[in-house]
C-alpha cells in the first residue's frame, strides 16, 4: 500500500517537533549556492551543469523534500518481507514485535557493518598493492615512510632499515587481521 503525501502530519512513535527542526536544518540549493552554509559550494560547476541541463546532488537534495518522518526518525524497518513496518502511536511495534529502539538501533549496526565492509574492502586493496610493491610484483614506489614506520612500530614490528621489507611485514600483519592471511 502506498504512502498517502500527508501521512508524516499524522502523530507517530516519533518527535514530530524534533523532526521539524532537523527538517529546518536542511539547506536548499540556493541556501548552498548563497554561501551562507557550512559546506563549500561547488558553484561554478553547479551553474555549469545548470547551464548543460545536468541536474546535481543540491537538485536532487531538494526534490526528495520534505524528507520522510519515518526515514529520518529512523522508525522504519524492511529487514524482511513481513514489512515494511513503521513504528506509529497505533502499532508502536512491527510485526515481528520489534519497537522503535530495536529497530533504529539494529538499522544503524547494520549501516555501520555496511559501511565498514566497504571500507575494509577498499582498505584490502591498499594492504595487497603495498605488499606486491614491498615483494617488487608491483612497480610502485613505497611513498610516506613515515607512516608505514609508525603504523609498524604502533602494530608492534621490530625496527627494520630496509623500507620495503618493513611494508612487506607490515601489509602481511594488515592483511593477517583483516582475515585475509599471508598468502593473500
Ligand atoms: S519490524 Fe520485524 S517484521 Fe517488520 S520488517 Fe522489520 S524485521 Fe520484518
Amino acid at each position: 500500500m502506498g504512502r498517502t503525501p500527508h501521512q508524516h502530519q499524522h502523530p507517530h512513535g516519533h518527535d514530530a517537533g524534533v523532526l521539524s527542526v532537523y527538517r529546518a536544518t536542511f539547506p536548499s540549493k540556493a541556501d548552498v549556492i548563497a554561501g551562507d552554509q557550512p559546506i563549500q559550494p561547488p558553484v561554478p560547476c553547479s551553474e555549469h551543469l545548470a547551464a548543460l541541463g545536468c541536474d546535481t546532488c543540491f537538485d536532487r537534495f531538494d526534490a526528495q523534500k520534505p524528507h520522510c518522518a519515518f526515514g529520518l526518525a529512523g522508525s522504519c524497518c524492511r529487514l524482511c518481507n513481513m514489512g515494511p513496518c513503521r513504528i506509529t502511536a497505533k502499532s508502536p511495534v512491527g510485526v515481528c514485535g520489534a519497537d522503535a529502539d530495536v529497530i533504529v538501533a539494529r538499522n544503524l549496526l547494520r549501516w555501520v557493518a555496511a559501511g565498514v565492509a566497504a571500507h575494509a574492502a577498499r582498505g584490502r586493496e591498499v594492504m595487497l598493492a603495498l605488499k606486491a610493491a614491498a615483494e617488487g610484483r608491483l612497480d610502485l614506489p613505497i611513498l610516506g615512510e613515515t607512516k608505514v614506520r609508525k603504523t609498524a612500530a604502533a602494530l608492534g614490528l621490530a625496527d627494520e632499515p630496509d623500507l620495503r621489507k618493513l611494508a612487506g611485514a607490515l601489509a602481511d600483519v594488515l592483511l593477517e587481521d583483516s582475515g585475509e592471511g599471508r598468502s593473500g
